[in-house]
């Protein structure tokens, strides 16, 4: 018998760059057919899934303010990038049959669902993916902070940060030889030594709030699987 799940409930962020995959920008179909695919083995193991998608394969609001937009308009821009980011996951999930709801903090009620906690929690617990949209639905903050708020708020099990590298290192693996993966890390260690793991505001709260936080590489095959069931992946921070 197949192995069985640790969590009940995850929430998985997944940035918008990880949609381009080797692309430079936009959503590589074949990618996003992939991440699908992961997300329908986890909810195959009984998991509650939640997602926060990023938009800094499309926009990023500090990006257009640095060529002079304002900043606000470009933040409101960089969450409807994560919007259509959402979009795409939920058409891509439903061409595998499995169900899925956008919800976004931004409402647009053309395009779908506005994020309201009670309305996710009933969606999880009828099976369907729910994916935030339009990060917090405030300027000035990022999609990492959102996945930490939202995570809290459903009560996630585990806040699972999907990346490029397979976890929190001591210095960029890329450019120092010498680097050491940390399977386990305090939040503290991650804001003293300023690791690039997510912003500040994203670990404060989870620290605050003693939220489980994973950190893995999402193209890794069956690496979220295998975190899910119980395995030692990536790394771990916690208090
Ligand atoms: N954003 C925002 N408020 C939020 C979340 C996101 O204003 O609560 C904007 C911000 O401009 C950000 C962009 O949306 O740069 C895309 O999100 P993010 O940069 O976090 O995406 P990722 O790096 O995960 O792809």
């Amino acid at each position: 018998m197949s192995q069985p799940a640790v969590y009940r409930r995850i929430l998985l962020k997944l940035s918008g760059e990880a949609l381009m995959g080797a692309g430079t920008d936009g959503i590589d179909p074949d990618v996003l057919d992939r991440y699908a695919r992961d997300i329908r083995d986890l909810l195959a193991l009984g998991v509650q899934v939640a997602l926060v998608i990023g938009g800094g394969n499309l926009f990023r609001g500090a990006g257009l303010a640095a060529r002079g937009m304002d900043r606000v308009t470009g933040d409101h821009m960089g969450m409807l990038a994560t919007l259509m980011n959402a979009l795409a996951m939920q058409d891509a999930l439903a061409r595998l049959d499995v169900a899925a709801r956008v919800l976004s903090a931004l409402p647009v009620a053309q395009v779908c669902e506005s994020y309201d906690r009670r309305r996710a929690l009933r969606h999880l617990e009828k099976g369907r993916v729910v994916i935030c949209a339009a990060g917090t639905g405030n300027p000035f903050f990022t999609t990492d902070s959102a996945a930490s708020l939202r995570a809290i708020e459903i009560g996630a099990d585990v806040l699972i940060k999907a990346t490029k590298v397979d976890g929190i290192y001591s210095a960029d693996p890329l450019r120092d030889p010498t680097a050491i993966r940390y399977s386990r890390i305090s939040y503290d260690q991650v804001l003293r030594e300023a690791l690039q793991v997510m912003d500040t505001t994203a670990i404060v709260l989870c620290r605050d709030h003693q939220m489980p936080l994973r950190v893995m590489n999402i193209n890794e095959p069956g690496a979220l699987l295998r975190l899910v069931r119980g395995e030692d992946i990536g790394s771990l921070v916690v208090s």
